[in-house]
């Protein structure tokens, strides 16, 4: 278990002030959006409730590309060119036209940080946010109450700083997720389409150089998934150690609300059916952060900006859409005709368009695209 370093007592100072921009969460989305603002001598604060990089909230797979376009990979620890699934009928080796990655959580938020020039603080947000009647927003926090211009909630699916469109699980639509990090290695990225161990889900075994990332996932919030958990690490021969999980959010939400910007988990930014949440959380974290940087740069108003960043998201809900309708459809296939199915994924031309399609819903040349830009944040990978 990690140990926790906010702040405590004496450093807990009081932070109650003025930002041109405040930044919630520093995860992936969070750190996108603040790398973005590198360089334009806004004064940005980032909160988290925990140092950077210290509290782990997924697998950490990722397609190679993004963190290759985003100079990130140093923090890689294993790379696969297939996945192998299991189904009660056999397993399909399918090859994936694009390299995956498993990487260090810790290691990656540092390199992100690196590319940002803004003040970190550990801070709790303890309530919605409030709009003043100058327009700036201000954010209570457990070190005192902050006040920007430009607000970002990056804080995760409990979209803290608007409670009046929260969810609550089991209700939202959330799914659950589940794994343990024991120490041991293949070379395989696995996944298990079985409804012996979820009815509505997949588990996974994702290997990151000494340790595997072993969990389950279930679509349906009210399917606990401790047990099933335990039984895919004991039916590897793995013991449980260091549990990890939260609820995954599996539609899209409203980008904005108010003055407020919402990336990541905030915005239902994970992709139902795989609950790939950080590439979309880095894209649209990317996505937020030029248009605060327009904002700053005075080339847009906050409410342009709030326009232009709404409009990106609503673009992409069909894809959400789409990748919904696939998870709902998955429960109800037969295992035997899911298989043949899956065979499919066998033919490299078939498994070439739909890989293809579904990186494009974000794809890593985004990140290029913005480095090619010029934009300082993003330096691109040494050749
Ligand atoms: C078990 C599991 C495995 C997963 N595996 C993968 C995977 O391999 N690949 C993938 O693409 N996706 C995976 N996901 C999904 C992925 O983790 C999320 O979609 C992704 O982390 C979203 O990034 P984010 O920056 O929006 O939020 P998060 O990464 O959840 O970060 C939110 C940040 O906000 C902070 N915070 C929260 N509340 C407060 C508060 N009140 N005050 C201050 N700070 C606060 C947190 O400390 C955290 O740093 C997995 C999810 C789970 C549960």
């Amino acid at each position: 278990m990690a140990t926790r370093s906010t702040k405590r007592g004496s450093e807990k100072t009081d932070l109650t002030g003025n930002y041109d921009v405040l930044v919630c969460g520093a995860s992936f989305a969070g750190l996108a959006a603040a790398s973005m603002l590198r360089g334009t001598g806004a004064r940005t604060l980032v909160i988290d409730r925990y140092e950077i990089g210290e509290r782990q909230t997924s697998a950490c797979a990722i397609p190679t590309a993004w963190l290759e376009n985003l100079g990130l990979l140093d923090s890689e620890c294993q790379r696969f060119e297939t996945v192998l699934v299991h189904t009660p009928h056999g397993r399909i080796e399918m090859p994936v036209p694009w390299e995956f990655s498993t990487f260090d959580y810790r290691a990656l938020c540092d390199l992100l940080w690196g590319k940002c020039d803004s003040v970190f603080e550990t801070a709790k947000v303890e309530g919605p946010a409030m709009t003043e009647a100058d327009g700036s927003v201000s954010v209570e926090t457990d070190r005192g109450r902050i006040t920007a211009d430009l607000v970002v909630d990056s804080l995760g699916w409990r979209r803290v700083l608007d409670p009046s469109s929260s969810y609550q699980p089991p209700e939202g639509p959330l799914s659950r997720g589940l794994e343990v990090h024991p120490a041991g290695s293949s070379p395989n990225l696995e996944v298990w389409i079985d409804r012996d161990y979820v009815p509505a889900g997949y588990g996974w075994s994702f290997p990151a150089g000494d340790e595997l990332r072993v969990g389950v996932g279930s679509f349906d919030p009210r399917y606990h998934v401790r047990q099933p958990t335990e039984r895919l690490a004991d039916d590897l021969g793995l013991g449980t150690d260091g549990w990890q999980g939260n609820w995954i959010p599996h539609r899209l939400r409203d980008a904005t609300s108010g003055p407020i910007f919402f990336a990541g988990d905030s915005a239902g930014h994970c992709l139902p059916l795989t609950a790939e949440g950080i590439r979309p959380a880095l894209y649209f974290g990317l996505a937020l952060g030029t248009e605060l940087r327009a904002v700053l740069e005075g080339r847009q108003t906050r409410e342009r900006a709030l326009t232009a960043y709404h409009r990106f998201n609503e673009a992409h809900r069909p894809h959400f859409e789409g990748m919904l309708a696939a998870q709902r459809a998955l429960p109800r296939i037969h295992p035997r005709v899911l298989k043949t199915l899956l065979s499919a994924f066998g033919n490299r031309r078939f498994s070439t368009w739909a890989f293809g399609r579904y990186l494009d819903i974000a794809p890593p040349e985004f990140a290029k695209v913005l480095v090619d830009a010029g934009r300082p944040a993003l330096d691109p990978a040494p050749a």
